[in-house]
Order: structure tokens, then sequence, then C-alpha cells
């Protein structure tokens, strides 16, 4: 289910992916660590045995040891680990840009240190820049780096952070100047040079990996650390917004694609009055709805992909796609609990914990919210935020 027209390659790619999540993958997300963390040695292998499929490694060009795939054949890849599971296409995601993010604009010593690592699905990283008081606007950030000689003393606190219980490193966003926009720099933290403590969040779905607080008291990191020019983080958050933003959106298609997979197979397979449910046309109303709704995110994800990998500006496409796409999972969720009836809300079923996971999606990356308004902003040029 869901294929779009794809190239030879692709199809291919696609298919032996499934392959091994079928086989490797889905038990260990829909039986043994359903709802708790998988520890980090059994994340780490699914890591490095992804990397060579395309995932993680697809976002770093050759030269710097990764696949270099086009953004289209990447999200295509990505859709499947998110149809899969949620939990592991969070890993994914975030290694995956902390890897774009080294390759873009790290020195040439951290690049050398840290990016081999995580292409080959050895390291992880978190990307932090959510703090307490700070969610939808990055420019209240308050956590501080203050420079000290050839260092810089970091303090303060990060929440919701993902991979954090798994990172080697922290890609922190941290305020260095006071001015909202120009005041805001990228370091990057080693867990074991330059510790900061880890508090795992407990939440009503995407358990099976790590979203974290993390604490930095007096945190000392060389100058050399900086990542990109002091000041720049905002413009450069906001550049990689457009392409993580669209993998966010695929993790929404993954979610309702499987939801409606699910939905699909119980309601040919269970019959009441006579018939199997699929036959009422009620049933066959809300599946019908279900697909389009389906069809319809894929749409705006590819189109968004494709925009990003010809090089043409596509922060609205990317909003629309993330704004559709983790609402539609959240509706083609429900209507997939529905069409199970009771078992839909017991544990023996998928639905019920798909239903759970499909919440979470419009929150991560920019809320529903904020891409609406983002959509707004360019169609009137005004800003409604
Ligand atoms: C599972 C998960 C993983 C995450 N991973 C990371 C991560 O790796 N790194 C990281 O830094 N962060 C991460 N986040 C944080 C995420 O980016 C924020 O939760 C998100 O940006 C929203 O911020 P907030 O939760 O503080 O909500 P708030 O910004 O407080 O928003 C609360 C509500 O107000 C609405 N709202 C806010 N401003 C406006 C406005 N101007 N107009 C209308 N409505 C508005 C929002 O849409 C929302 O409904 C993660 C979050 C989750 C749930």
């Amino acid at each position: 289910m869901g294929h779009v027209i794809r190239t030879e390659e692709q199809q291919a790619a696609v298919d032996g992916l499934q392959r091994f999540l079928t086989a490797e993958v889905e038990p260990i997300f829909s039986k043994e660590y359903r709802d708790t963390l998988v520890p980090k040695p059994l994340m780490g292998k699914l890591m490095r045995e992804l990397s060579r499929f395309g995932l993680i490694s697809g976002t770093v060009d050759e030269a710097h040891g990764g696949m270099g795939l086009d953004w289209l054949t990447m999200i295509m890849l990505f859709e499947e680990v998110a149809t899969t599971s949620a939990d592991l296409s969070v890993p994914v995601l975030i290694n995956s840009f902390g890897a774009y993010m080294l390759q873009q604009l790290a020195p040439q010593h951290l690049r050398e240190r840290y990016l081999p690592g995580l292409v080959s699905g050895e390291l992880f990283c978190s990307i932090g820049i959510s703090e307490p008081d700070v969610g939808s606007n990055v420019l209240e950030i308050k956590t501080r780096a203050r420079r000290d000689g050839d260092h810089y003393v970091l303090n303060g606190e990060k929440t919701w952070i993902s991979n954090g219980s798994y990172s080697d490193f922290l890609i922190c966003t941290c305020r260095t100047g006071d001015d909202p926009r120009r005041g805001l720099t990228h370091f990057l933290l080693d867990r074991k040079e330059h510790p900061y403590e880890v508090r795992d969040i407990h939440k009503i779905a995407w358990n099976s990996q790590s979203t974290a607080q993390i604490f930095l008291n007096d945190v000392r990191v060389p100058a050399t650390h900086m990542i990109g020019n002091e000041g720049e983080a905002l413009k450069n958050t906001l550049s990689m917004f457009e392409r993580s933003r669209v993998f966010v959106a695929a993790q929404g298609l993954g979610l309702g694609r499987r939801a409606l997979e699910e939905a699909v197979r119980y309601a040919t397979e269970r019959k009441q009055h006579g018939k199997v449910i699929a036959g009422h046309q009620l049933i066959a109303a809300m599946l019908a709805e279900m697909a389009t709704q389906v069809d319809a995110s894929r749409l705006l994800v590819y189109r968004a992909a494709e925009m990003i990998q010809a090089g043409v500006p596509a922060e609205m496409e990317a909003a629309m796609a993330k704004y559709f796409a983790c609402e539609a999972a959240v509706t083609v969720a429900r209507q997939a609990v529905q069409i199970h009836g009771g078992n839909g809300v017991t544990r023996e079923f998928l639905v019920e914990k798909l239903a759970r996971e499909a919440i979470v999606a419009p929150i991560p990356e920019g809320t529903t919210q904020i891409q609406q308004l983002l959509i707004a902003r360019a169609l009137t040029g005004i800003n409604a935020f």
C-alpha cells in the first residue's frame, strides 16, 4: 500500500528496507519494547543496520562518508521506518539532521571527529532548542553561554530533547548575546568531556525512544566547539526546519498509513450482521476517507521533498505537509480505532498505540498552529504570530 510512481532504484530500495523492517524491527516495537525504552545497545544496532539502507547516511554526501541520497528517496525510505514504528523514526530523524548540520556548518575538526560515527550509526546526537519556558518562540531562549577565555560556560535547561538519554553529544542552542535574533549560537557538547545531566520524560506515547530534560550547570565548552558562526544559530535553525519538517510530516504520513493498513485488515476479517464489516457502506466510506487523507498527505510530503531537492524555497509547502499529514494521522488513527470497535482500545491491537502516537505528531518541530501561521504569512505577507 502507499505507492506512487517510483523509479526502479527507489522501488528496490524501499522493498529491501521493507523486508528488513518487517522481519527484524516490527517485533521489537510491537511486542518486546511496545511501550518501554529500547536500550541504547539495541537502538544502536538498529541505527547501524538502517544506515546501510541509506537512512542517516543519506543526508551526508559521499565526500563526508555518507550515501548522498536525494531528498525524495530519503523521504520514501523514512516513510517506511515511520510506518513500522514512530518510535524508531525519531532517532533516525535526529541523527540524520545532526549529521546534516555537522556537514553543513561544523568546523573541520568537529566534522572529522563526530560525523563518521553518526553516519555509521555508532553515535547518537541530540538537538537542544526547547526549554521549559521556550517552545514555539525560539527567540526567547534563555540558556546562556558566557565567554571565559578560550571557553564558554553554559547554564540552563533544555526539555523535550529527543535522543536525550542515548546522546553521545548535544548540539545546543544558547544565548551568547541579548539581541533576540542575532544573540543565539550553537555549541557541540561531548557528553563525556562536557557532562550534562539527562532525565527521561514519560509521555502518552513514543516511550520506546528517549525524550529528555537536559540540565546544564556550569558546563565548560571550548570555543572551538561552536557550530556555525556566533549569533547565527537562529538563521541556521530556520533553514534546517524546512527540511526537518518534511521528515516530521513523513512521521505523520507513516502513522496514518499504518492505521489505514490495520483498519483495512480488520474490516475485511471481522464479521457483523452476516458479513465482513468492510461490506457495510458506513465502514467503506470511512476507509475511503482514510485512504484519501493518507494519499493527500503523501503527495504534500513528496512535493515538499522534491522542491527541496530542486533547491526551490519550500517553507510554505513544508509547513502544509507537516500540518496536514500530522493532523490527518490523528483523524485516521481515531477512525481505525472506531473500525476495531472494543478491540481497538485494547493492547491486543496496534491501533490503540497508533492513536496515542498520532496525538503527539502535531506538536514537535512547530505545532499545527505554528504551521498555519507560516502558511498564512506566506499567503498574505502579514505576520499573525
Ligand atoms: C515528542 C517530542 C519530541 C521533541 N523533540 C525535541 C527535540 O529533539 N529538540 C527540541 O529542541 N525540542 C523538541 N520538542 C519540543 C517541541 O519542539 C515543542 O514541544 C514545540 O515546539 C511546542 O512548544 P511547547 O511544547 O512549549 O508549546 P507552546 O509553544 O507553549 O504552545 C502551547 C500551545 O499554544 C499554541 N501557540 C503557541 N504560540 C502560538 C501563537 N503565536 N498563535 C497561536 N497558537 C500558539 C501552540 O500551537 C500550542 O497549541 C519535542 C516535543 C515533543 C512532544
